[in-house]
């Protein structure tokens, strides 16, 4: 049993019966779609490019052909590891031999008055996005609360269709948690450009209604914002609380080990909500929320299920399209003493490699696909290298050792 039908779970799914899993698989989902792309939801899918039809990880023949049984629409609320058996919000009981947990997380909403407002929204899932695209007709002011990936890239297709667009950001650049300081730059003057007002260091009051709907966004000093939609982006709260009720080891997400076990018998965790020792940060716990994390988790996860050995130790990558902007980042840059820029912003073509005590531990890559494709090496084999060849765009990444 799967619970969960994202990127993990359909993965999961998928990589069993191609290792030749011959049990039965149910991948359980609280969604009523079958299992789609995700990051489209604030790219292009967000701004009416790609139909949703082209979001769909496989076709509809691909779950039927593989006898992989899908229950859409049911939410799990209770996990009991000692019968073997997880309770549905609708009251059914399912028996499960092996549990995977792949249930990614809700959004974060604001904990502040008016945050339940019509026009107020988050971007997790196809429905959220379908609302937010259906309020665009009669939207011309959008603020976009929380200047990481998620809140920038909704800006980015809103700013492009016309909205006049204010990004807020409490911390004292964008993408703070995630990148460095050059990149937040470069992402803020991008933004600028195209329109987009961004406010660092401003936190939110609450929001305010005018007609049960959303009219502005109050800050602590008092200023308030007029507009006819929020949107928040403020990271996600791990969906593990069945599993930690149950007894399962772990706070903020559930812990899993090498093999995406996690402390309960039978049950894996993989996805955003699976915390893991992981080498590149040091071996310290993190949980991912990317695709490729919850794509290769899932992997590992059918090869123990079929009895082959296997540990998640994957070098971290993701991605992010603002504009006509490709940011790819390999590694994590978490802990980084050095930066060391390697070509020119200003022609919207350059990376940043992050280095710890001389070491390479990752790079941003903006629309400079070489670069992370030979940086990923010096991410993966952790080479010191001097920071003078690195910033040298006559050098090639993938001559230096
Ligand atoms: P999910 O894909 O979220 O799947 C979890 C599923 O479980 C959901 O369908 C959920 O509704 C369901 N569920 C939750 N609780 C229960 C329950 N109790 N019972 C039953 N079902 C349940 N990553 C990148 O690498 N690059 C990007 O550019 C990028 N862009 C993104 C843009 C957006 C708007 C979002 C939201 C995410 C983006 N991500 C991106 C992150 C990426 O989508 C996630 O890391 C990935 O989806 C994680 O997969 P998962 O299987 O862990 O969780």
């Amino acid at each position: 049993m799967i619970v969960g039908a994202g990127h993990g779970g359909a993965q999961a799914a998928g990589a069993l019966r191609l290792a030749k899993f011959e049990g039965s698989i149910a991948l359980l989902g609280d969604e009523v779609e079958l299992p789609y792309e995700r990051p489209p939801l604030s790219k292009d899918y967000l701004s009416g490019a790609k139909p949703f039809e082209r979001l769909l990880i496989h076709p509809d023949t691909f779950w039927s052909d593989r006898d992989i049984s899908i229950l859409s629409g049911r939410r799990v609320i209770a996990v009991d590891p000692v019968s073997h058996q997880v309770r549905c919000e609708d009251g059914g009981e399912i028996e499960y031999g092996h549990l995977v947990w792949a249930a990614g997380g809700s959004p974060r909403t604001m904990a502040c008055s008016g945050h339940d407002l019509v026009g107020v929204h988050t971007v997790r899932t196809r429905a959220d996005a379908d609302r937010i695209r259906a309020e665009l007709g009669t939207t011309s002011r959008v603020v976009v609360i929380g200047g990481g990936y998620i809140g920038l890239e909704a800006a980015a297709v809103l700013a492009q269709s016309g909205k006049a667009v204010t990004v807020l950001e409490a911390q004292n650049r964008v993408l703070a948690r995630v990148a460095g300081e050059p990149l937040s730059r470069f992402y803020e003057r991008e933004h600028q450009a195209h329109g987009v007002e961004i406010r660092l260091g401003v936190t939110v009051e609450c929001i305010e209604e005018c007609n049960s709907r959303v009219s502005g966004v109050r800050l602590s000093d008092g200023e308030v914002l007029a507009c006819d939609m929020v949107i928040v982006g403020i990271g996600i709260v791990p969906a593990v609380e069945p599993l930690l009720s149950a007894g399962a080891e772990g706070t903020g997400g559930v812990e899993v080990d090498g093999q995406c076990r996690t402390s309960l018998p039978d049950v894996f965790a993989i996805g955003d909500c699976a915390s893991h020792l992981n080498r590149y940060a040091g071996e310290t716990l993190v949980r991912l929320e990317s695709v490729q994390n919850a794509h290769d988790q899932a992997t590992v996860v059918a090869k123990v299920l079929t009895g082959n050995e296997a540990n998640y130790d994957v070098v971290p990558w993701f991605w992010s399209n603002q504009y006509d902007l490709r940011l790819q980042t390999v590694g994590l840059s978490t802990g980084y003493d050095e930066t060391v820029v390697r070509g020119d912003p200003g022609t919207r073509r350059f990376s940043i490699v992050y280095l710890r005590k001389g070491q390479v531990i990752a790079l941003d890559c903006v629309n400079a696909t070489r670069d992370y494709v030979q940086g990923k090496r010096l991410v993966t084999d952790g080479l010191s290298v001097n920071p003078a060849l690195l910033a040298d765009t006559t050098v090639a990444l993938k001559t230096l050792r």
